[in-house]
Order: C-alpha cells, then sequence, then structure tokens
C-alpha cells in the first residue's frame, strides 16, 4: 500500500514534466532553401509541393524556410548562408545528355562526399508530372517527396541509398498508389544525421565560393565575335 502513493507522485512529476517541455526544448534546426523554377511551376503547386517537403522534414526534427528565388522580393544576389541550400526545379534534359544513372531519375543532388553536404539539388519537373499521371497519384504530393529526397541527399552528405524509406532509390507506382506511410519517411538514425549535419554547419565559417558574372559584359562578347 505505500508505494502506491509513491508511484502516483513519481507519474505526477512525469506529467508535469512533459506539460512543461514545450518551453524548455531547444527550437529545431532551421534550414533555408532557395527555390529557383525554371520552369514555370503554379505558385498553388509549389507551395503544395514545398508544404509536403517541410512536413516530411519536421517529422524528422528540421523546420524550412523556402525562400523563392528571385523574386519581386528577393534578388538572391547574395552568397549562401551556412544552412542555406539551392533547389531548382527544371524539365528534364533529352535522352542524349544524360547518363544511364539519370535517365529515369526525378531528381538528383550533387554532393561533396568528403565535406558531408550539398548545396545544389535538381528535381525534374517534367518527369514527376508523368509519373504521377501514369501512377494516377496527387503529383505535388510526389513533388513534395522528391525534393524530401534530394534534400536529404544534401543533409546527409551522401550519394547513397537508403533500402527503405524515403530515401530509398528506386519508387514504384505501386508504392506511390498504396501511400504507405512508412514508404515516405525518414528513419530514426537519417533524422538524427540531418539534424547533426545542419548543427556542424552552423558552426563552419567557410561558404561556397560566389562566383559572379559582372566580367560578362556586351563589349566582351564583341571583342569575342570579332
Ligand atoms: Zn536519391
Amino acid at each position: 500500500m505505500r508505494s502506491r502513493p509513491a508511484r502516483a507522485f513519481a507519474a505526477g512529476l512525469v506529467f508535469i514534466g512533459l506539460r512543461g517541455s514545450p518551453t524548455a526544448q531547444a527550437a529545431p534546426p532551421r534550414l533555408t532553401v532557395r527555390v529557383y523554377d525554371a520552369v514555370g511551376v503554379s505558385p498553388r503547386e509549389r507551395h503544395s509541393a514545398e508544404a509536403h517537403a517541410a512536413g516530411i522534414l519536421k517529422d524528422a526534427g528540421i523546420a524550412v524556410a523556402w525562400r523563392e528565388c528571385p523574386s519581386e522580393l528577393d534578388d538572391c544576389v547574395a552568397p549562401l548562408e551556412a544552412t542555406e541550400v539551392i533547389v531548382r526545379l527544371v524539365n528534364s534534359p533529352g535522352r542524349a545528355f544524360v547518363t544511364d544513372d539519370l535517365a529515369d531519375s526525378l531528381g538528383y543532388s550533387l554532393v561533396d562526399a568528403e565535406e558531408g553536404r550539398g548545396w545544389l539539388a535538381t528535381i525534374f519537373v517534367d518527369r514527376i508530372d508523368r509519373t504521377a499521371r501514369g501512377a494516377n497519384v496527387t503529383g505535388s504530393r510526389l513533388f513534395g517527396r522528391a525534393i524530401a529526397h534530394e534534400i536529404g541527399h544534401l543533409l546527409l552528405g551522401l550519394p547513397t541509398h537508403a533500402q527503405r524509406g524515403l530515401m530509398r532509390g528506386r519508387w514504384t507506382a505501386d508504392q506511390l498508389r498504396q501511400n504507405a506511410p512508412w514508404d515516405w519517411l525518414v528513419s530514426r538514425e537519417e533524422a538524427s544525421a540531418m539534424r547533426e549535419s545542419l548543427a556542424v554547419w552552423r558552426r563552419q565559417t567557410t561558404r561556397p565560393i560566389l562566383i559572379t558574372a559582372s566580367d560578362i559584359t556586351a563589349d566582351n562578347l564583341d571583342d569575342g565575335a570579332r
């Protein structure tokens, strides 16, 4: 009988602790994503895709801020911040211009395995549309999942794929149709590694070299044509 009040007391402490924990918790690490849209995706579809991607990354404990580039409000000419990456939306090149690895891909990322990070991810919008139509699934959801997958590569600093979950390398039409939640999740280990990457990036002082095109002028072009 004596042990009961003690257990109740302990449980009450835990309960109070949990209720009080949100204010004590640190904010989730934040990743800023510059989105360059070379295709002209409708704002509604793009925002929906971004919301899907942000939801996946939020589940991994990462907050995403989207930065539309360039826009009326933001010319995006400043160098990338340490915790900033680029996602560009393009249509796929013709088959003659891509390697077999990229021939069917929905996107790809450039990753520096030694640095353990990437800066640039590319999404092939036309292939997203075609795949979604072929599988009869919502395009913006597939779009968002592809964005989250490529951002995952940038955060993990790995070009390799997982056996299952969002970071697997092959997505089948059946999987898209079945829409099983576990097929679109980041594993606990991956989420932890992504958050750790962001923490490391935040402490880094090195930034990518900013390459400007200010030396390319009409005069230079004229000289070259002579
Ligand atoms: Zn991949």
